[in-house]
């Protein structure tokens, strides 16, 4: 056992859980356990996936624990003569009434309760997803925390919407600092909150949001981390392990709207950023306008496929930044990884479990860990991020 897993206490249940929607929603899984020990439990995790590759430098927590999603969706549906809104009970489509969360903004919050009371006043029903009747199936609300701008999307299962505009105007005379209204129509019988279509019913359809210095547009389908205090530490991390000179091609795969390779781009000479979704990928190139960048490019593609055709072509980088979904690398894409032979990889990832699987096939191929930091990016759950640097280990050829 490493010498940190033995400071860290035997997480035991130490307090009283504080939410009550806690048994049915299922989504704090940690929340009887101090904020410290939380902390402990993630650390011992990392360690116990991670901690044979390099020594896990300690977690960095939250000094305010609370309130952080800057995302947050709520399910709508009728029980009785009541149109309640909340959270889906783990693995069923049971909607659990939830009017505060501990976890999301407050704001975002307020704003689903004045939907919920309007929507009767209106005469407008909520969406029952076994007869596939009635309006409004969700509400997503982001919230640019530094930016003070906040997008509402009403999720509705048909296009046409009665007394539109009155319905707007009651929302935004109790919320006028909401910016921008969506509506997205899904009439798909899914798990999936939002469906293709969408139209702007008030503002500009986006939000704008600070982080690190730059401007980002977020709109709503792409990726954009949730919690803005602990994304600024989880990517200034990336930016200390990647050590730019201002002479380093640089690959952001998994880019989302581009937010890490654009900071990596005022210190590094060429970012390239790839992607799957559109919707992401069309809110990076925006970005790199927004923020007057010139030395990057958006690549829309599966990475791995990206990946294969860079190997081919004899394409070069000096550092890859990956931030790849909960799943981890595909193969394809760590075996063109290892030809290409980067001098450092970033590894940020959001499920130790497959990072760790993934770090077995680099160190077997030429790759040396040679940093490890947790980040908690969602507190009370029991998730956790880290970040790792790799570094090529010297005389290594392309295997
Ligand atoms: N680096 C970004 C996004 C990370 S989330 C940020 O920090 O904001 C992971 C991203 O990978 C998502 O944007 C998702 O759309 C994208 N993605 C998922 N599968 C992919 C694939 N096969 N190829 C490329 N991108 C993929």
């Amino acid at each position: 056992m490493q010498a940190n897993i033995k400071k860290h206490i035997k997480t035991e249940n130490d307090k009283k859980p504080q939410c009550p929607h806690r048994k049915k929603c299922g989504g704090c899984q940690l929340q009887n356990l101090s904020y410290e020990k939380q902390l402990s439990f993630k650390q011992v995790k990392v360690i116990k996936l991670l901690g044979r590759y390099h020594h896990v430098c300690e977690i960095i927590g939250m000094k305010e624990p609370y309130h952080y999603r800057n995302k947050v969706q709520a399910a709508f549906g009728e029980r009785g003569k009541e149109i309640i809104s909340g959270v889906y009970q783990s693995s069923t489509h049971n909607i659990v009434p939830v009017d505060n969360c501990m976890i999301e903004d407050q704001k975002a919050d307020e704003i689903i309760v004045t939907i919920r009371k309007l929507l009767k006043s209106f005469k407008l029903r909520a969406f029952n997803d076994v007869t596939m009747k009635g309006f409004l199936r969700h509400v997503l609300i982001k919230r640019g925390f530094a930016s003070g701008e906040i997008m509402v999307v009403l999720v509705t299962s048909v296009m046409d919407f009665p007394k539109q505009p009155q319905f707007i105007n009651a929302i935004l005379e109790r919320h006028p600092e909401i910016t921008t209204i969506v509506q997205n129509v899904n009439n798909h019988r899914t798990s999936l909150v939002l469906g293709e279509k969408s139209r702007v019913l008030y503002g500009d359809g986006y939000i704008e949001e600070d982080l690190c210095g730059l401007r980002f547009r977020i709109s709503p389908k792409a990726f954009y981390q949730i919690n803005p205090t602990q994304t600024e530490i989880l990517y200034n991390k990336a930016m200390e392990y990647a050590e730019f000179t201002g002479s380093e091609r640089v690959l952001d795969a998994y880019c989302g709207t581009g937010t890490i390779g654009l900071i990596a781009s005022k210190n590094a000479k060429r970012v390239v950023g790839v992607e799957l979704n559109p919707d992401a990928v069309k809110d990076a190139v925006t970005n790199a306008e927004l923020n007057n960048v010139e030395n990057i490019d958006f690549y829309c593609d599966d990475a791995g496929k990206f990946m294969v055709r860079a190997a081919q072509t004899g394409e070069k980088f000096d550092v890859v930044i990956m931030d790849p979904p909960r799943a981890g690398a595909s193969l394809d894409f760590l075996r063109s990884l290892v030809t290409l032979l980067p001098q450092k990889i970033v590894y940020i990832s959001c499920n130790p479990e497959t990072q760790a699987r993934d770090l077995s096939f680099l160190t077997r191929k030429g790759y040396k860990v040679k940093r490890i930091q947790p980040v908690d990016m969602f507190p009370h759950t029991e998730h956790v991020e880290t970040v790792v640097l790799l570094e090529r280990c010297k005389n290594e050829q392309a295997k």
